[in-house]
């Protein structure tokens, strides 16, 4: 009787993972493991809105499994110690695991390969099971090993051959007498609220937002995904984030359509970060390119901007919707992250701290480089431009109801006036629970490029 493993980590579906394909293909038996590692638990990075998902998530994936013949093996602990157990157990001589890019699930995997070595075992890694293009499966002319330029980036990846989508796994077989912990609850990964309007998590879920995007709503998205009030993007970024949903799978079933096109150059831009990260991963914590920057110091402006009480209802509105729904939409992130990096200058890891305590899609990669983007200390060629938030307001916000939906104490304001509280009359500004500008713009902008030389 042969035995294999497969550990998932960030890739919790069945349909189109390779890792778990070829793990159920080579053995008579699986055991599908998912270890909630102490070490990440320690850290707090799942936060409790990320629990919650990954929580709806095991279970989704768990009734799959047991459809499927097995069902899923949750254990707590360190990984390789876990995985070692059930290896010496089972007499198990291959392991299969997604690679994956931050620091720590580098070291993560070292340590296993070695382990599992020393144990007379193999780990397999798959490394296009989370993202649709393998970090380092394309790199630029000359011996440059990752694109820091995203068009040239997008190029070669759109020319790259990709794999086609698999089907789940037909039937899996556990081994007998698995010993394995109940699935956990929320609480058990993190304490604290979860924001009130969060989406549910899984497979399931994933797959059907997935499908509904794809028959009725890519095709606006070229047009449509700047549109603030009108909500046109996907939403499926915890499901990427969390693998519920294949970045590979997407991309081959979006079309060809404008909007398709437009979408799956966003899931481009999910892989490019990820390449980046792969090759600096001091990028999580320190500047891809230093500009030198000594950020202010201003824990009440920093709260303000938490808070969603900036003055500026834009910008408010964005961080308001992230503590509503635990995600935000791209533009809001962006008009907020250059608020408080250019506008404020604050340290955009002041920002990325905060957008990870919150995003159910909270991604090291995707965060942590956005951040940097926007900051002008990542990628961006143009490391200097300034987001107005007023400006922005009235292209992306033309009508001032996506402010209206987030602050209720504009709520009676109708129009685009709601983007200037300010100018209205002061017997009716007097009425409203909203702060004045914390900051003038002009100063802002001034202040930064000062700062910048
Ligand atoms: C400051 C800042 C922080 C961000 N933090 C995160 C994060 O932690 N996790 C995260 O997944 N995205 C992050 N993004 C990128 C982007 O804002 C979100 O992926 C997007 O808003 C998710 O909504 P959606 O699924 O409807 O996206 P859609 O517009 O429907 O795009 C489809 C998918 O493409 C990917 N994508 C889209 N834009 C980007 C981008 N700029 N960079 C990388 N991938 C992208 C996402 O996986 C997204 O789900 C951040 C952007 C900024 C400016």
């Amino acid at each position: 009787m042969s035995v294999s493993l497969a550990l998932f980590t960030r890739d919790l579906r069945v349909h189109d993972n390779p890792m778990l394909h070829t793990a159920a293909d080579a053995a008579d038996h699986v055991i599908p493991l998912f270890v909630l590692d102490d070490a990440i638990l320690r850290t707090g990075f799942p936060s409790p809105n990320r629990a919650a998902f990954l929580v709806d998530c095991l279970t989704d994936l768990d009734a799959t499994l047991r459809e499927l013949g097995a069902r899923l093996i949750v254990r707590r602990g360190d990984p390789v110690t876990e995985v070692l157990d059930l290896v010496t157990h089972h007499a198990i001589t291959d392991v299969h695991l997604s690679g994956d890019v931050s620091r720590y699930a580098r070291q993560r995997q070292r340590r296993l390969g070695d382990a599992l070595d020393e144990h007379g075992a193999r780990l397999h890694l798959h490394d296009d099971v989370i993202t649709a293009v393998a970090p380092g499966a394309v790199t630029p002319t000359g011996n440059r090993d990752h694109f820091a330029v995203f068009t040239p980036y997008l190029r070669r990846w759109t020319e790259l051959p990709k794999r086609t989508p698999l089907p789940p796994p037909h039937r899996l077989r556990l081994p007998p007498r698995v010993t394995a912990h109940a699935l956990p609850d929320p609480g058990a990964i993190s304490r604290g609220s979860t924001a009130p309007d969060l989406p549910g998590g899984g497979e399931t879920t994933g797959r059907d937002l997935l499908g509904t995007w794809l028959r009725d709503d890519v095709t606006g998205y070229a047009d449509g995904h700047d549109d603030l009030a009108g909500d046109r993007t996907s939403r499926l970024s915890p499901h990427l984030h969390f693998g519920t949903v294949s970045a590979t799978e997407a991309a081959h079933r979006a079309g060809r359509s404008a909007g398709a096109r437009e979408f799956v150059s966003q899931l481009a831009w999910r892989d490019f970060h990820h390449q980046v990260l792969a090759a600096r991963p001091a990028c999580s914590t320190h500047d891809y390119r230093s500009r030198g920057d000594r950020w202010r110091h201003a824990p009440d402006e920093l709260r303000a901007w938490q808070e969603g009480r900036t003055g500026y209802p834009v910008v408010d509105a964005g961080m308001r919707q992230l503590l509503r729904e635990g995600w935000m939409h791209n533009r809001a992130r962006l008009i907020t992250a250059s608020f408080l990096t250019k506008t404020l200058y604050l340290d955009w890891r002041e920002g990325a701290r905060h957008f990870l305590r919150h995003l159910t899609d909270g991604d090291i990669a995707n965060n942590q480089l956005n951040w940097q983007w926007v900051a002008g200390t990542g990628t961006d060629t143009r490391p200097n431009r300034v987001l107005n938030p007023l400006r922005q307001a009235d292209r992306y916000d033309p009508r001032g109801d996506y402010v209206r939906r987030y602050l209720p104490e504009l709520r009676d304001i109708p129009g685009p006036e709601v983007h200037r509280p300010w100018t209205l009359p002061d017997h009716q500004r007097r009425e409203l629970d909203y702060p004045d500008p914390i900051v003038d713009l002009a100063e802002g902008r001034e202040r930064f490029l000062a700062a910048r030389g």
